[in-house]
């Protein structure tokens, strides 16, 4: 064995004496070092992005005990553990995006601060290159998973994660500057792992529970040639799943169920996943794996069939941040998070590079003016972790809010964003052979360098606000080579690539896209969804695409039950939505008549400049008598990823066509025109859910809002309704949540109501207790009372927490 490791180990050396050229991706990005991006939409948000983001993030980290983690576990200050055990991870994301920014543009100030910072990371790792700040500080009041001994709880543990987003940080960071301080940590730790993790007598045969290693590790191998970095994350890969050589193996949450050449699905959390199907892309790359590309193509076309959201991402709510199953794309619980989306556009990038086709790019593209965009605010300084497609005002989607924030206890997010921006130019252009791709539209310069030509492409474009697209080429010599410009999928009626949306025939566009060369038509079929333009070319040719755009009615497939009745609107690389805003405080009492007219108008001013649509839709509401209108109201719809910037408000993308989807008001009772209170609600769980007159169909209903006393066990709880005005009652209704099989809520032990006299609470008087059943309103009638307020009380079971779906008072 040694022999031919060695024997193999020559054989390498050899070839690459012979300069015989290992196996890669067939495709070439084209860096982003090697891309301007120029005037447009992208500038002001990297600009941003630099200016703000950047430091806003460090500061965070600071503020939170981030930073201060490693100088205490480097005993350059005293202190115990701050947050959580993955922070460490969080710190790299931002260094390795500060110096993403730095390889754009020089910045002392950052540089320095750079410096500094990673004198401390250097200081945090110990003798043999363990770096993990939780286990190292050794704080004995932090618990967290595998305190006990290194590398013992790897399914929740992040030791693993944490380094992975270091390796990467290290090699953005040495590529930025050319200083090794980083680098030289990384790879002391990247040396560890390898020793410790493998196949081989004493060595440890395990998994990180959170993808991303494997990722660091195949840069590591990139930059430093050596394979064993490579090996390693193919061993990663390699044991996910393998119940044979594991004593215990960690499930679908984290791709973990079986060994990946046998997943068919995509499963478990978004993020994991997506890390997970992007390294498997880098490995299967650069070893040839055919079983790999099997394995991530089958899981590609499931997320793209039944997984996607209309916006270019993933995951949902209830499903461990991830995936629900298939057709399961629910709006208001859309959990969609930054990172999935993030994570998402890497895997397709790579997905790209490896097979040449346009539709990883559409994708891509989906999610970087989508789901991706919306997670970061145009101020740079305030975020979204779950991105819904509906918010209704009452579930607090954005972990515990209902607007963009400015922080999270796990703020993974925000410092993603961080990182991708700056590295987004990186995704525009590409090179295989003698060919140059144009994937994004852009305003700027790229420099692709062919076999035999450097070559600059120029592009000149308002998109996505218009769909002309001019590119000048100016090759350093006169000569043949051919341009590959993506024609989207969108401008070809195919919102994404697959039958999951489709747009209504009577949006189709009623031309195809053209391109010119100076000015000359030019057609040809398109190949893999690329205008494929082969000629002699002289400095200074211009090719113009020229793409249809407009407001474009999008249908989901039938399966997508949420989504039935209803349309979302797009234009272009763009999903729109339309936010209380600009519609009179409410959008989900609208329907889009049959033939809505949509017009779309930029708006320089607003929102940082965007296109608007506008139209007359209709809306439901309710005549005094009590009986329910429609008549025609103004739409103003804006898109997706700039909605919340103007206060927390009704957002709605999935539009419905009938009346009847249309949300009235609730009518005016004592219940709905209550001010609502509770001893403790759930972050996620909102109070207003008592009395938003949604009827359950049954304890454990999961798709209509909710109130929860979680994570309170067994005690004494409350909920208060305060009237408009004193009432006369005489009976309430409450209709428990049971969540029994799949959490633990649980209908309260026993439960009371209570009147406000003055300023006192006094029990009500009745001939009977009232009764505790689930599926049902539990109606208790009491002697009358008037009051000008009513609170139940509950007893919660002993270890389980409770809930209430509605509240009714009579
Ligand atoms: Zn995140």
């Amino acid at each position: 064995m040694r022999y031919l490791s060695m024997l193999l180990l020559i054989l390498v050396i050899a070839g690459n004496l012979l300069g015989e050229k290992r196996r890669d991706y067939p495709i070439k990005p084209v860096p982003f070092t090697a891309v301007k991006v120029g005037e447009g939409f992208w500038l002001p948000r990297m600009t941003t992005n630099r200016e703000v983001t950047v430091r806003y993030d460090f500061k965070k980290c600071e503020e939170t005990g981030r930073i201060a983690n490693f100088a205490r576990a480097g005993c350059l200050e005293d202190g115990g553990f701050q947050g959580i055990y993955f922070n460490d991870s969080d710190v790299a994301k931002v260094i390795e995006g500060a110096a993403y920014c730095l390889a754009l543009q020089p910045d002392k100030e950052l540089d320095e601060y750079l410096d500094r910072l990673i004198v401390k990371i250097a200081a945090a790792q110990e003798d043999d290159g363990y770096l993990y700040t939780a286990r190292t500080i050794g704080d004995p009041k932090y618990n967290y998973p595998g305190k006990e001994k290194r590398w013992s709880h790897l399914a929740h543990g992040h030791e693993l994660y944490n380094v992975g987003h270091m390796y990467e940080a290290a090699i953005a960071h040495y590529e930025a500057t050319g200083k090794k301080t980083l680098l030289n940590v990384a790879i002391k730790n990247a040396d560890l792992v390898c020793k410790t993790f493998g196949p081989d007598e004493g060595q440890i045969v395990d998994v990180p529970g959170h993808q991303e290693i494997e990722i660091g590790l195949v840069k590591l191998f990139r930059l430093t040639g050596d394979e064993k970095y490579l090996k390693q994350a193919k061993f990663f890969i390699d044991m996910r799943g393998r119940q044979d050589k594991r004593p215990k193996t960690y499930g679908t949450y984290t791709q973990d169920h079986k060994p990946l050449v046998q997943q068919e699905e995509a499963v478990g959390h978004a993020v994991r996943g997506g890390y997970f199907y992007a390294g498997v892309a880098d490995v299967a790359a650069l070893t040839g794996d055919e079983d790999y590309l099997e394995a991530i193509d089958r899981i590609w076309q499931d997320v793209v069939d039944c997984k996607l959201y209309i916006i270019g991402s993933v995951g949902q709510h209830g499903a461990g941040e991830g995936y629900a199953g298939a057709w399961k794309l629910d709006n208001t619980r859309a959990y969609n998070e930054t990172c999935a989306a993030i994570a998402l556009a890497l895997w397709n990038q790579r997905m790209f590079l490896l097979h040449g086709d346009s539709k990883y790019a559409d994708v891509l593209e989906r999610v970087i003016y989508n789901g991706f965009l919306s997670g970061v605010s145009l101020s740079g300084d305030k975020f979204f972790y779950p991105n819904p497609l509906t918010c209704d005002m009452k579930f607090k989607f954005n972990h515990g809010a209902m607007e963009r924030s400015p922080w999270f206890g796990c703020s993974c997010c925000p410092v993603n964003v961080v990182r991708f921006l700056p590295s987004l130019p990186g995704m525009v252009y590409a090179q295989k052979d003698d060919t140059a791709y144009v994937n994004l539209f852009i305003n700027g310069t790229g420099k692709v360098e062919l076999p035999d030509n450097n070559v600059k492409l120029t592009q000149k474009t308002r998109y996505p606000w218009d769909g002309k697209i001019r590119i000048t080429i100016t090759p350093e010599k006169a000569g043949e080579f051919a341009l590959k410009v993506r024609i989207p999928g969108w401008a070809l009626n195919k919102p994404l690539p697959s039958d999951l949306y489709k747009v209504k025939p009577a949006d189709r566009f009623d031309w195809r896209p053209t391109w010119t060369v100076n000015g000359k038509s030019i057609s040809s079929p398109l190949e893999k969804g690329y205008a494929v333009i082969r000629r002699s070319w002289e400095p200074g040719d211009v090719v113009e695409i020229n793409l249809p755009m407009k407001a474009q009615r999008v249908t989901a497939h039938e399966n997508v039950i949420p989504n039935r009745g209803r349309v979302a609107i797009t234009r272009g690389p763009l999903v729109y939505c339309a936010e209380g805003a600009d519609n009179k405080g409410k959008v989900l009492d609208l329907y889009l008549p049959e033939d809505p007219k949509l017009t779309p108008a930029f708006k320089p001013d607003l929102l940082g400049g965007v296109t608007v649509l506008t139209g007359t839709a209709r809306s439901v509401s309710r005549a005094e008598d009590g009986s329910v209108v429609n008549k025609p109201k103004k739409i103003t719809m804006v898109p997706y990823y700039a909605w919340c910037h103007r206060g927390a408000n009704e957002m709605q993308v999935w539009l419905p066509e009938k009346k009847e989807l249309a949300e009235l008001a609730p009518i005016p009772t004592i219940a709905s025109t209550s001010r609502v209170t509770a001893s403790h609600s759930h972050g996620s769980d909102s109070t207003g859910a008592m009395n938003d007159q949604q009827e359950p169909k049954n304890s454990g209903d999961h798709d209509i809002p909710r109130h929860t006393w979680w994570d309170h066990k067994g005690t004494a709880e409350w909920v208060q309704y305060d009237f408009a005005e004193p009432k006369k009652v005489s009976s309430v209704a409450v209709y428990w949540f049971d969540d029994s099989g799949r959490g633990a809520c649980r209908v309260p032990a026993s439960w009371k109501v209570l009147y406000r006299d003055g300023k006192e609470w006094k029990p009500i008087k009745a001939p009977a207790t009232p009764v505790v059943t689930k599926d049902k309103f539990n109606r208790f009638t009491f002697d009358s009372v008037t009051t000008d307020a009513l609170r139940i009380e509950v007893e919660l079971q002993k270890d389980f927490s409770g809930g209430i779906l509605e509240w009714k008072v009579e």
